[in-house]
């Protein structure tokens, strides 16, 4: 039911742990976060409390880039394998989301023969589509916009690439995302709430845009490649 994300030059676990302990209000049924390093990426996930991740969360893994999740379980029981973040099979591509896309059985259908799925979700469509796409030859920009133009339901995603330290990929549509801007810092979250801790400077997304978030920029897209230039607002909420 949240997202975070974070990409710069501090702490990232501890500032995606912090971060859905405050979208922890919202409700959720499991919670998870994914960093990457030059290791790659790593994940940790768990059903129930936030709480109980950051008892699973391994201190020694060091990194400036993640993403982090709270679900409420839409398709799928909730247990330990349909918690967020999940992974393409080669682990390349790491994926949240939120909402729910109501013709994934069509795209594995039509896309992802062959391809054994781990979960019940239908988040790991969306992740295997751009594995599929990457394979065939896109690059991650061009094969995350292609699945974008496939999905059909309510999405806030946030995609991480092993591959690509320097970029979070961002997108949504029917659920809320925002971005928000830092020094030699950029994060991801449902709700502005979540990073205040941070900053206090966001950026509105519109529905089906791609958004790539670096260390030192924030650039937005139409699905059709068109630069859009958005100010950001700053947040006023009581912590
Ligand atoms: N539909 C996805 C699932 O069931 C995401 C649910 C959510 O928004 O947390 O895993």
């Amino acid at each position: 039911c949240g997202i975070v994300g974070y990409i710069g030059e501090s702490d990232a676990k501890e500032i995606l742990l912090k971060g859905l302990e405050r979208l922890e209000y919202r409700g959720y049924d499991s919670a998870g976060i994914a960093v990457r390093n030059t290791d790659g990426v790593t994940v940790f996930k768990e059903k129930g409390r936030i709480a109980d991740l950051r008892a699973e969360v391994d201190l020694n893994v060091e990194a400036v880039t993640g993403i982090g999740h709270t679900r409420w379980a839409t398709h799928g029981v909730p247990n330990h394998v349909n918690a967020h973040p999940h992974q393409s099979t080669t682990e390349r591509f790491t994926l949240v989301h939120n909402g729910v896309i109501e013709n994934y059985h069509h795209l594995q259908r039509d896309y992802l023969e062959g391809v054994e799925m781990q979960s019940d979700t239908d988040t790991e469509i969306i992740v295997q589509l751009i594995e599929r796409f990457s394979k065939q030859g896109l690059s991650t920009r061009e094969a995350f916009t292609k699945t974008l133009e496939l999905l059909k339901g309510s999405y806030a995603l946030a995609l991480l690439d092993a591959e690509e330290a320097q970029t979070i990929y961002v997108a949504k549509n029917k659920s809320p995302l925002l971005v928000g801007l830092g020094e030699e810092f950029n994060v991801v979250a449902s709700d502005a709430m979540a990073m205040l801790q941070v900053t206090d400077q966001f950026v509105e997304l519109m529905d089906k845009e791609i958004v790539i978030v670096n260390k030192e920029s924030v650039e937005i897209y139409t699905l059709e490649g068109e630069r859009i230039h958005r100010q950001p607002f700053t947040a006023e909420i009581d912590m």
